[in-house]
């Protein structure tokens, strides 16, 4: 593996500077550098540290980057769960998935990447984003010029934020808290498990993503209408859901210690478990913001890339795929600027086309996310079985692909 080396800029001035070293700025500094431009990617934290998320994507793109090392497991079949307000237990949809999807290690992914980075010259800084325009970038350790820059650093977007303050809308933010826990030895889970109805987290879903000997068990809270994120939304009471969520639905899918589930240990006890027994186990949690509308992609002639530009899907809060692809395409046209090909206005013409053919898949995620978050039980299982036969699953799943699917932009560029 790369050494982190003393992670401080070696120039005053690179052809590509990118803030945030995640699954976005590892992608596009990769490309960048591959187009013959110098790159520096700015984080302040070591490079795959940082994880916010579940970590499940298609096989595609893991293999697309050369990356099945980092799979801990993969998934065949989802599993929705109804969980309605009143009567019945909740009621298990499967579905096949007509593609394969895997969980994977996030600090390994990263590593890998970081390591290709290095191999084609890209520097690593350890510093934080403070503000700065398209052809210089403020850092808390001093400024680094640029031919053109790309703002990779997540929902916050420090870089078109600073130039476009109204860049983050946080009533567009949803939020989502998850805790890392061993599965049961006894009983390993398979298959990506949603929760969702009003008998959970509403309007929102929790899940369960088996991955290898962990299972990564979530709750999300929707972007509220109209609201902010603040205490006043669901996010802020996300603590009690999850806590609510391990001791209930999804008590049978983990265990404190790898041993039997947590569901069993109260058997025979005549008692529910309490939050005070699950925030007794251990367990690693991890989460914040997710948009949940796309942004402007160009922001003053800084390229804005994953969540920095809302490229996450809304109803399903899913990003990496997409964060990957607007990745590959930045890079590309932010290394065309070092290699001649264009101007850094030109760049930003390209990227802001690319960029716009799909916005309309962003925004209809979006408008699925309010329009399902609206429903009621039984409108949601109506939705819920309308989707579950195959040509009209395997239809839906392929337009979802194909709405930001990097394997394609990815097997072009290797
Ligand atoms: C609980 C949860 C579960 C999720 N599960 C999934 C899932 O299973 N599958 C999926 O596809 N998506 C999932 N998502 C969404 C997904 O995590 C994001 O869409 C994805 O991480 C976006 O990647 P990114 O590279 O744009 O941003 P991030 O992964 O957020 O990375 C941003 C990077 O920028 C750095 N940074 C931040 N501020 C600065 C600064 N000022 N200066 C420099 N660097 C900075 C950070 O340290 C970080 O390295 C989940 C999200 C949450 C919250």
């Amino acid at each position: 593996m790369v050494d982190e080396g003393a992670g401080r800029a070696s120039r005053d001035r690179y052809d590509v500077v990118v803030a945030g070293a995640s699954f976005a700025g590892l992608v596009a500094a990769i490309e960048a550098a591959a187009a013959g431009a110098t790159v520096a990617v700015i984080d302040p934290h070591a490079v795959g540290t940082g994880q916010t998320s579940a970590c499940a994507t298609t096989l595609a793109v893991l293999d697309a980057l050369g990356a099945r090392s980092a799979i801990q497991q993969v998934h065949r079949e989802m599993v929705v769960h109804l969980a309605p307000a009143h009567g019945t237990a909740p009621r298990a949809l499967a579905y096949r998935l007509p593609y394969g999807w895997a969980t994977f290690d996030y600090r390994d992914l990263c590593l890998i990447l970081k390591e290709r980075g290095a191999a084609a010259g890209v520097e690593f800084v350890r510093a934080r984003v403070t503000g700065g325009r398209a052809d210089e970038v403020r850092t808390d350790r001093g400024v680094i010029g640029a031919g053109i820059a790309i703002d990779a650093a997540g929902w916050r977007a420090p870089l078109a934020s600073a130039i476009d303050p109204a860049h983050v809308r946080r009533d567009q933010l949803s939020c989502g808290l998850e805790a890392e826990v061993p599965q049961p030895r006894t009983s390993p889970a398979s298959g990506l498990h949603f929760w969702a109805g009003h008998g959970t987290v509403w309007p929102g879903y929790g899940w369960a993503f088996p991955a290898g000997q962990t299972s990564r068990i979530g709750v999300l809270a929707f972007a509220k209408a109209g609201g902010g994120a603040g205490n006043a939304s669901p996010s802020g009471r996300l603590r009690s859901d999850l806590d609510a969520f391990l001791n209930g639905p999804v008590s049978a899918m983990w265990s404190p210690d790898g041993g039997e589930p947590w569901a069993a240990r109260h058997v025979g006890t005549g008692q529910a478990p309490t939050r005070t027994m699950v925030a007794g186990a251990p367990m690693h949690l991890h989460g914040g913001f997710i948009p949940c509308a796309p942004r402007r992609p160009v922001v003053g002639g800084v390229l804005c890339v994953g969540d920095a530009a809302g490229h996450c899907f809304g109803l399903t809060a899913e990003g990496i795929r997409a964060a990957m692809t607007f990745a590959v395409r930045a890079g590309q046209v932010a290394g065309g600027v070092a290699a001649g090909r264009w101007d850094a206005a030109e760049a930003c013409a390209i990227y802001g086309r690319f960029a716009g053919a799909r916005w309309p898949y962003f925004t209809l995620m979006r408008w699925l996310q309010r329009f399902v978050g609206a429903l009621g039980d039984g409108g949601l299982h109506a939705y819920a079985r309308a989707a579950r036969p195959w040509p009209i699953f395997h239809f839906l799943m392929a337009q979802y692909r194909w709405a930001a699917d990097p394997v394609p932009l990815l097997d072009r560029s290797t």
